[in-house]
């Protein structure tokens, strides 16, 4: 016992997240879908007896505490099984991004070194090409039963049969709170992508923190939708956050196109979802075509890239449906800062809200955050002077897996490589990665404030700002710009709109038109491959 106090100090472990669902909301319910609809059904006392007897079932396998077991899975109630039964026995549960090139997923699980792997049918064709480089993989379990692939990797054994040859009396172990749980790799869009190892105690402080009002709210009542996949940073943290609040969690599976996610949130009456920015416009663009309205649908989670203000607009006003901006990344669990409004906002005019909802949001409690110059100074939190953004907490990466990258600064705070302010209200707003600012004339132009700009006219569809070489002015930005079906804006009509909404300075150079923007695998504009294909393509003017 600790001097000085007389309370218990018992470990935060994962496995009373499952356990608590399992006594106190045992009769909630784990929906999984495929194509918009409906294909099984448990609770969470059922997802908390399959999750021991999966683990009885590792154990008896020879899985040991520390080892990496990974994921080839959308998600789902088996997904989640595993999520609890690896971590529960003190096995590290790596969720594999099979949406990164080959070569990275190839990459990632030779590093990790995984012992075991759960694969789908979907990316048996990618475990097939990647099988012979990772001599580490002992043990192949099949997420489904398929004759077809039992036959193409003989050594698999089928889920449910592994599962079943678990103990059903098993017991939750207890062990250090520092251990190792999830381990998430970044896309990698600069080099390999750098693994990012959650403990047991960072994901459950996270977990308390991310379910508080002005966070994501979440509470027994919710049903949740999280649209963002298992392998992208544990779906915004919403599989442990569900089972702390007890809330119904809906899983759609595969199927995440606009039709098949309508028809589900209706179907299952879901009150909140999570995803990246395209994934809302995707679904935007479905219920101004169909005419419907999403019924249920209390508040959606913004997060991944800037959530476009007119995007806002839409929801909020259009359909009543919430926004709540949040930023993060793999290395912050993902959380660092969600948009809430204070009290003092309640009154604010509707164009002053909005100002306020376009920033990222406030630290959550847990999350130190300031912003520096490049000698690491810090700068002032007055909402203009723009700095690198650094973090320091308990759910913030220290170091890297198995890796020499560098994460900390000389001072022990964690770099994120954005670039933003911080007001007096203690609002963040990023402005750019750091590697996507435009540096003109020794000052910095925000490219996301200008595709806000262009995304606010009413011919875009779509619109990306890079810098390109200037012999002045070193850079100087350009649009480029996917206009809407049966639009023929010109790029002057385009510039004009910038017109007072920026300093003249801001205003691009020149626009150039694309059928479509290069997306990464984690839903984010790639402006690498835009500034490979423009920076040579198009002068700009002089
Ligand atoms: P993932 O999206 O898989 O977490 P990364 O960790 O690579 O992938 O992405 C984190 C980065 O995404 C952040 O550093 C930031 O640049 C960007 N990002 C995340 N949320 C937002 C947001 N709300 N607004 C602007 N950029 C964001």
């Amino acid at each position: 016992m600790p001097a000085g106090s007389s309370m218990m100090t018992m470990p935060l472990q994962i496995s009373s997240l499952i356990r608590h669902a399992d006594r106190v909301h045992g009769d909630v319910q784990i929906a999984t879908a495929a194509n918009g609809e409906v294909v099984h059904r448990q609770t969470w006392s059922d997802t908390h007896r399959r999750s021991s007897q999966l683990a009885a079932s590792l154990l008896a396998l020879g899985i040991s505490a520390g080892e990496r077991v990974a994921t080839m899975a959308w998600s789902s109630h088996r997904h989640l099984e595993i999520y609890y039964a690896v971590t529960g026995i003190g096995a590290v549960c790596h969720t594999v991004n099979p949406k990164l090139f080959v070569e990275q997923v190839r990459y990632t699980m030779q590093h990790a070194e995984d012992a075991a792997v759960f694969v789908d049918l979907d990316f048996v064709p990618l475990l097939l090409q990647i099988l012979p480089d990772c001599p580490s993989l002992r043990h192949i379990v099949l997420l489904e039963d398929d004759p077809e692939a039992l036959r193409l990797i003989p050594t698999a054994i089928s889920y449910e049969q592994f599962l079943a040859q678990g103990d059903e009396d098993f017991e939750w172990p207890g062990f250090d709170e520092n251990a190792g749980a999830y381990l998430s790799y970044t896309s990698g869009t600069t080099g390999n992508p750098k693994g990012v190892l959650y403990s047991h105690r960072s994901t459950i402080l996270h977990t308390w923190a991310q379910s508080l009002p002005d966070a994501m709210n979440l509470r027994s009542q919710d049903v949740i939708a999280p649209v963002i996949q298992f392998f992208h940073v544990n779906a915004f943290g919403l599989p442990c956050a569900a089972a702390m609040v007890g809330a119904k969690l809906v899983f759609p599976g595969a199927a995440v196109d606009a039709a098949s996610l309508y028809a589900l949130f209706e179907s299952e009456q879901v009150t909140m979802s999570a995803a990246v920015p395209t994934l809302w416009q995707q679904m935007l663009n479905h219920l101004e075509a169909n005419n419907c309205q999403l019924n249920t649908l209390e508040r959606i989670v913004v997060g991944g890239s800037a959530c476009p203000p007119k995007l806002m607009h839409a929801y909020q006003k259009q359909y009543g449906i919430k926004i709540r901006h949040v930023w993060g990344m793999t290395e912050t669990s993902p959380l660092g800062v969600t948009n809430a409004f204070k009290a003092k906002h309640e009154n604010i005019g509707e164009e002053q809200r909005y100002a306020v909802q376009a920033k990222q949001g406030r630290p959550l409690f847990g999350v130190e955050m300031k912003i520096v110059d490049s000698e690491q100074k810090e700068l002032p939190r007055d909402g203009r002077a723009a700095g690198d953004i650094v973090v320091r907490g308990p759910w913030i990466c220290r170091e890297y897996y198995r890796s020499d990258a560098p994460a900390l600064n000389e001072d022990g705070w964690f770099m994120t490589g954005d670039v933003g302010t911080l007001d007096p209200d203690g609002y963040m707003q990023i402005t750019d990665r750091s590697k996507d600012v435009i540096k003109t004339g020794g000052e910095w132009i925000s490219s996301i404030a200008l595709e806000n700009i262009a995304l606010s006219h009413d011919s875009i569809a779509d619109a990306a700002v890079i810098a390109v070489p200037h012999p002045k002015w070193d850079e100087r930005p350009l649009l480029v710009a996917v206009l809407k079906p049966g639009s023929s804006a010109k790029p002057d009509q385009i510039l004009a709109h910038f017109n007072g909404k920026v300093a003249k300075w801001w205003i691009p150079d020149d626009v150039v038109f694309a059928d479509s923007l290069p997306y990464t695998a984690t839903g984010k504009i790639d402006k690498k491959r835009i500034r490979e294909q423009w920076r040579k393509q198009k002068p700009v003017k002089q």
